[in-house]
């Protein structure tokens, strides 16, 4: 017995942000502290799958994803550096300058790991009272290389707290980065 054809619907949102890392115990110059223009693209499926949309015809409305999620980059990982918690040693320089903003994530920061986090941690952390789940997220580090993290199977369990950048700035008055 065949399933019958069904069709499922997603839409993915691209976005942009700038950040530093480095890759500790990288064997060649990722080792260094350099940075990126990095690009995300999410794709979303509404939370009960399938081709379910809106009155209008939306599994979401676009500008939805984007200010969720452009939000989170923005205070936390746009203009920051990315650390390993384990890599104490970028940590101890990241604090000693002034102003600083960095995030420390549980693993190494390579593209794979951030689309892992993003997917895991961000996406339900900020998309789940729209009704919708990220099922794929990539991470293009370059324009030709990109991370690719995909959900599979039941997700239940997987939720990790979402945390935060540190920031601080005692400059005075408005600031952009
Ligand atoms: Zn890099």
């Amino acid at each position: 017995m065949h399933d019958p054809a069904s069709t499922q619907l997603s839409l993915v949102r691209q976005l942009k942000f700038c950040a530093g890392h480095r890759l500790y115990r990288h064997e060649s110059k990722c080792a260094f502290f350099h940075g990126h223009n990095y690009r995300v693209d999410i794709e979303v499926v509404a939370a009960g799958g399938g081709s379910e949309v809106d009155s209008v015809g939306r599994i979401v409305d676009f500008s939805l994803i984007k200010q969720r999620m452009l939000a989170w980059l923005d205070a936390h990982w746009d203009h920051a550096f990315l650390i390993f918690e384990a890599d104490t040693n970028a940590l101890a320089a990241i604090r000693m300058v002034e102003p600083t903003k960095y995030f420390v994530m549980p693993y190494n920061p390579t593209a794979e790991n951030m689309a892992r986090y993003l997917l895991e941690v961000v996406a339900p952390g900020v998309l789940s009272d729209l009704g919708v789940l990220a099922r794929r997220v990539a991470v293009w580090e370059t324009d030709e290389s990109c991370a690719v993290a995909t959900l599979t199977g039941d997700v239940g369990g997987m939720r990790q707290p979402l945390a935060s950048a540190v920031l601080i700035d005692h400059r005075e008055g408005e600031q952009r980065p």
